[in-house]
């Protein structure tokens, strides 16, 4: 479970308010917050960091996000750890469109979030510009501490939102959109458009 703020004031965490008075709203967004698993997909050194904070020290089971899965149909939140390359772009889209609704991004590290110091041709310039993202967590590498608080903020969002919201059919929120490439063709092509 988080953390608890105040235990008398702390939704239905706290003791003023239980599943007896709870809305449905309430108790589904609840759940979801506290049940929310990760899609693995380290890139690069922030890997590191989000691998140290599922580990026993820092313990993501205490939020219930202790199982990362390799398959997106069983991944809610996506913690973008790294650098993401030109040639990575089309395959981070495709993970997160296989995922199922609702799902989240948590954009791990100034590569990701920006580019960072790879101000070059080759990196994707903030990966905001491929998927949605809720959260981001500052820092090269930002430490376990850091996606903590990241992580603790989108329950935090997760726990306000509308629970039949859902992103826009066409380009995820992102304005991206994946074209088919013809059989026989090299890789899925991926169009930036403008809205
Ligand atoms: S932000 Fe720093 S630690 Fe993270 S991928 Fe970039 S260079 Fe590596």
């Amino acid at each position: 479970m988080g953390v608890v703020r105040n235990v008398l004031d702390d939704g239905l965490g706290g003791l003023e308010h239980n599943f007896l008075t709870a809305r449905v709203e309430d108790l589904v967004n609840w759940s979801r917050s506290r049940s929310s698993w990760g899609a693995t997909f380290g890139l690069a050194c922030c890997a590191i960091e989000m691998m140290a904070t599922g580990a026993s020290h820092y313990d993501l089971a205490r939020f219930g996000m202790e199982v990362f899965r390799a398959s997106p149909r069983q991944a809610d939140i996506m913690i973008v750890a790294g650098r993401v390359s030109q040639k990575m772009a089309p395959v981070l889209r495709q993970v997160y469109d296989q995922m199922m609704e609702p799902k989240w991004v948590i954009s791990m590290g100034v590569c990701a979030s920006s580019g960072g110091m790879f101000n070059n041709y080759a990196i994707v310039q903030g990966v905001d510009q491929i998927v949605p993202v809720d959260v981001y967590a500052p820092g090269c590498p930002p430490t376990p501490e850091t996606l903590i608080h990241a992580i603790e903020t989108l329950h935090q969002l997760i726990e306000d939102e509308n629970i039949l919201r859902r992103r826009k059919e066409q380009g995820g929120g992102a304005n991206v959109h994946i074209l088919e490439v013809p059989a026989g063709a090299n890789g899925v092509s991926i169009n930036f458009r403008s809205k």
